[in-house]
């Protein structure tokens, strides 16, 4: 018998329900893997679009997220770039045509219907979905994803935000970019 409630085995189910139904459409150009990786290299900070920081977050292989970049690659959808501070590693960039194909984003219907629910429920949805991702990264001990507004290493510094893992100013963009290094609870903002 299962330890847990009926409402939140039919949460996880709906959940679950949302994230396939959300994605699946009659025809779609790209595998729902290639969707989450265009959108993550769309909305990751400059710290986290390497294919292991998306390997992290679509918890995968780093072999399964490299051939999913490589075919993105190949697509001329995503492209490789030298990391500004160290050569060796290579950063990942949405390109003209990446960011015109996340214009056909399967999701969007799914954004719409949740467009349909008042901002007050919107904001309290974010906030359990937010809480329910990092329970779940903690079960698991893997990286929790989140911007810099809820992390602990932002600093208000002047007019605008130090971090304290990159050593650097966040540019409002930035901000609200998902980040690989991203630890939860911020008290001071
Ligand atoms: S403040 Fe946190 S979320 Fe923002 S860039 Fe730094 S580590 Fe990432």
């Amino acid at each position: 018998m299962s330890a847990h409630s009926p409402t939140q085995t039919d949460l996880a189910d709906l959940i679950v329900h949302l994230a396939r139904l959300g994605q699946s459409t009659a025809a779609t150009p790209l595998t729902a893997a290639q969707w989450t990786a265009l959108r993550y290299f769309a909305h990751a900070n400059r710290l986290s679009r390497t294919p292991s920081a998306f390997s992290c977050f679509h918890a995968t292989t780093r072999g399964t997220a490299s051939q999913t970049v490589k075919s993105l690659v190949e697509l001329g959808l995503l492209a490789r770039q030298s990391h500004e501070h160290d050569g060796r590693s290579t950063l990942l960039e949405v390109t003209e045509a990446g960011h015109a194909m996340l214009l056909r984003d399967p999701l969007e219907d799914l954004r719409k219907a949740l467009a349909r629910l008042a901002p007050e429920a919107q904001r309290a949805l974010a906030a359990s979905l937010r809480q329910v991702a990092s329970g779940l990264a903690q079960l698991r001990a893997t990286p929790v994803f989140g911007t810099c507004v809820d992390c602990q290493h932002c600093q208000p510094a002047g007019d605008g935000h130090f971090c304290q893992q990159a050593q650097g100013y966040m540019s409002p963009d930035e901000m609200e970019a998902i980040c690989v290094n991203f630890r939860p609870g911020n008290a001071s903002l």
